[in-house]
């Protein structure tokens, strides 16, 4: 080989070198951003399914800690009252019975029982001997359902309710 024949030959490997390392830069960095716009599409999707999931309390109401359990018009449940509330209304899917601190008529949002009531919304009608206030200030709520069956099932629940003020 000559000298310039050599000296050509470096360049060639020279720029073969620098080429694959700038291919190799741009496909790491392309694969880079697609991984980081990936992750934020991902975050984004996260972001709309907590907002679904984000309960629109309506205006007015006020959230109180409370425990959940529920009963039905069963003597087990309701002794001799059937289904006679203390109001006297009759029991009915969206009847609950609250602490008397809450007075009778009122209306109650409870996201957590979505399932039973499609609009959340709870009338205050119906009292209870195990329906108080415990000493952490929790409010035992019992939420009318239509079968003993469902009432076992249901058990406790803890979670927010919301008083309309
Ligand atoms: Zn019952």
């Amino acid at each position: 080989m000559t000298r310039l024949e050599k000296y050509v030959c470096a360049t060639y490997i020279c720029l073969a070198v620098a080429l694959g390392g700038v291919l190799g830069y741009f496909k790491f960095a392309v694969y880079d951003i697609s991984k980081a716009s990936a992750m934020q599409k991902d975050e984004n999707e996260n972001v709309s399914e907590a907002k679904e999931n984000e309960i629109n309390v309506p205006t007015g109401f006020v959230p109180i800690k409370a425990e959940l359990t529920a009963y039905c018009n069963c003597a087990i449940c309701s002794e001799q009252w059937g289904s006679q509330t203390a109001m006297q209304t009759h029991t009915r899917v969206g009847v609950v019975a609250t602490p008397k601190e809450i007075s009778l008529g009122s209306k109650l949002f409870i996201p957590d029982l979505k399932k039973f009531k499609e609009d959340c919304l709870f009338d205050v009608e119906d009292r209870g001997g195990a329906v108080k206030i415990k000493s952490d200030g929790t409010y035992i709520i019992d939420v009318w359902l239509p079968t003993h069956e469902q009432v076992k099932e249901f058990g406790r629940k803890k979670t927010i309710v919301y008083l309309l003020k």
